[in-house]
């Protein structure tokens, strides 16, 4: 291989480094979650669905630092998390509550090779399937192939408690139609004259609201740990291969 071909591609993928980011905004996303726009002057973008980890040093130096995925695939500049509460967790209480804008934290990233989207690349369909705040990084997803105008037909089902657990609400209202088919299922309260069921997704209502097997979509799937095996299991069941299974865990049961 010669340098020539060596170059594009360590522009492709921006090597993983420790950043600086600087919180421009911080604002709730959802009952329990809040939205932080961070400026981090030496980001060097990042694919739809990478991940970076926040790292926070109390005063006492003790450190603690967890992931969270990027919302945004911007060439740099910029990030945007969506992170939700865990009431009893270390470290998400103090982002969604205690973090103020002029804040720094220290980032490192990007991260996460595998589990990206990037225009142009395939056109295979692209099926996501989100689970609560399992939908931040194939938000970024839907909004890259929007913003690319890319042709590959997209399509996401979206688990959340109630319409008022729905992260990206009116980003993803925008990008519903043509670009992205978009599915909602509601786990514990719908809106009036919703017409499906109010429960948790099901085998048969995976089946019925996602591309078939026969159209041998890229599938990404991302939300809790219980959340991912249970969709991954009934996508092999329905027929789709295991290697066309993308799965991003977030933790918990
Ligand atoms: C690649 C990756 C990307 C992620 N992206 C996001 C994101 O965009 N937004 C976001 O909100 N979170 C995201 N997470 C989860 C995040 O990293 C933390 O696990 C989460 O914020 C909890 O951290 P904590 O310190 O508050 O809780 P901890 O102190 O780590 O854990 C407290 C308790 O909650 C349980 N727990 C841990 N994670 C979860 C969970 N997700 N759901 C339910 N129970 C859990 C633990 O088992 C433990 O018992 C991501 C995780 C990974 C691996």
């Amino acid at each position: 291989m010669s340098a020539q071909d060596v170059a594009p591609l360590r522009r492709s993928r921006p090597r993983a480094a420790w950043h600086t980011g600087t919180v421009v905004e911080t604002r709730r996303e959802t009952p329990s979650a809040a939205r932080i726009v961070l400026d981090v002057p030496t980001w060097p973008g990042s694919d739809a669905g990478s991940h970076l980890d926040v790292r926070l040093t109390a005063p006492d130096g003790y450190q603690a630092s967890r992931s969270y995925s990027v919302a945004t695939a911007s060439p740099g500049g910029q990030v945007v998390l969506a992170v939700d509460e865990l009431p009893d967790g270390e470290v998400s209480p103090f982002l969604v509550h205690d973090l103020r804008p002029g804040d720094q934290v220290e980032l490192h990233g990007p991260l996460g090779a595998f589990f990206v989207w990037r225009p142009g690349e395939s056109t295979r369909p692209v099926q996501l399937v989100a689970g609560g705040s399992g939908v931040v990084p194939l938000y970024a997803m839907a909004a890259a192939h929007g913003a690319a105008a890319d042709a590959t037909p997209f399509r996401l089902l979206y688990s959340a408690r109630t319409p008022d657990d729905v992260f990206f609400a009116d980003e993803l209202a925008a990008l519903a139609g043509p670009d992205l088919a978009l599915d909602l299922v509601y786990t514990r309260g719908a809106p009036a004259g919703w017409p499906d069921p109010v429960g948790r997704l099901t085998r048969e209502a995976l089946a019925a609201r996602t591309l078939p097997a026969e159209q041998r979509p890229r599938v990404y799937v991302c939300g809790s740990t219980g959340f991912v095996e249970t969709v991954a299991v009934w996508l092999q069941e329905l027929g789709h291969a295991a290697a066309d299974i993308h799965t991003e865990r977030f933790g918990g049961l």
